[in-house]
């Protein structure tokens, strides 16, 4: 095999163990697909879930990623910006060489809710990054062009992040009831996806007030020059303190981090007719009193990252530097488990994003 046709990948060859680098044959496109050149992918928190295999469920019961159809071995890298390089036969018109974020969040394209345009809610995705392999390799396979998101005007890495954590707080914070003069959302979770609701709340509702929900001091600083009010979630009076800001509750609540006590902390500090939105994953089970949804008309959602659509939106929200908040650095990838420590450990303020090296080109 020639050099020119292999590629670079790190990837889960054991669940819970640091990621490999692996060097492979570089696929060929076939049918609509495109073959994309990675240049940088960001590292987000799930890939930690996901390299560990199993998510929490509580009660002693988790997911085994294995059995949702997810499999090793595993090219992980789902915030991925890259370059086409080569088209399959039946794929649309496309320059080779269009540059774009490639949006991950891909369904079969063939079932009901494919067909309806609800790719998001498709019972056998094929995501790039979990069930395809992603960004942590030098080139992957995307399914059709229309994954590649041209973003002119905008910083790529931010563009590139925002097709994880962007995406998933924008599609959040769409879920939740339109808000009327006075009314608090809450947002708990300061880390990365928290900061990037934060930045761009007051444009989906901005008549609400907003409330940020944290335990770490730190964390609290940093949002509370955008946020109306911050709470320490450790502290003992935290919830009435926020009942008594939000003049007796608030309307709506995400929970960005997905433990017993944020959801339990949430679902409480609604008023009558709130609602709760769950995001975090980081995992667990708590108690909920069936008789206080109906007699409160209270609402609990889960959301999972966005839709195409969504994304579209987003990046024309992000044209305004004002939104972009979350600070990014770079790292090549080779440094990958090193980078996952850091995450892991807390050690990163704001978003990682790993760079692919390639070989300078021959001329043909
Ligand atoms: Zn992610
Ligand atoms: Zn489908």
């Amino acid at each position: 095999m020639q050099d020119n046709a292999r590629m670079e990948s790190w990837q889960v060859l054991q669940w819970g163990r640091p990621l490999q680098k692996v060097l492979g044959p570089r696929p060929e496109p076939k049918g609509t697909e495109v073959l994309v050149r990675v240049s940088a992918c960001g590292v987000c928190h799930s890939d930690l879930h996901i390299r560990d295999g199993a998510y929490d469920l509580g009660a002693g019961r988790s997911i085994e990623l294995g059995r949702i159809g997810i499999h090793l071995p595993l090219t992980m890298g789902h915030e991925i910006l890259g370059t086409v390089v080569a088209a399959g036969p039946d794929a649309p018109p496309v320059e080779p060489g269009t540059e774009g974020v490639v949006f991950p969040w891909i369904g079969c394209g063939a079932c009901r809710h494919c067909r309806a345009g609800a790719e998001i809610d498709c019972e056998t995705p094929i995501s790039l990054g979990t069930r395809r392999p992603g960004g942590y390799g030098q080139y992957l396979l995307v399914p059709h062009p229309r994954y590649i998101v041209p973003c002119p005007g905008i910083d790529t890495l931010v563009a590139a992040t925002a097709s994880c954590s962007g995406v998933t707080a924008y599609s959040a914070l769409k879920k939740l009831p339109p808000c009327r003069d006075g009314d608090t959302l809450v947002l708990i979770g300061a880390g990365g996806l928290g900061l990037a609701a934060l930045g761009m709340v007051r444009r989906l509702h901005p008549l609400a007030r907003i409330a940020v929900v944290d335990a770490n001091p730190d964390k609290l600083r940093l949002a509370a020059g955008q946020a109306d009010a911050v709470f320490d979630i450790g502290a003992a009076a935290s919830g009435s303190a926020l009942r008594d800001f939000a003049a007796g509750g608030a309307a709506g609540v995400v929970d960005f981090v997905g433990v017993p006590q944020t959801f339990d902390w949430g679902l409480a500090a609604l008023r009558k007719g709130g609602m709760l939105v769950v995001v975090g994953l980081f995992g667990g089970g708590t108690h909920v009193s069936i008789p206080l949804l109906p007699m409160r008309n209270l609402r609990i959602a889960g959301s999972y990252v966005g839709s195409l659509a969504e994304f579209h939106e987003l990046l024309e929200l992000l044209r305004d530097p004002a939104l972009r908040t979350a600070p990014i650095q770079t790292r090549p990838v080779d440094e990958i488990n090193a980078i996952f420590d850091d995450i892991a450990q807390g050690r990163v303020a704001g978003r990682v994003v790993a760079l692919h090296t390639h070989p300078i080109p021959k001329p043909m």
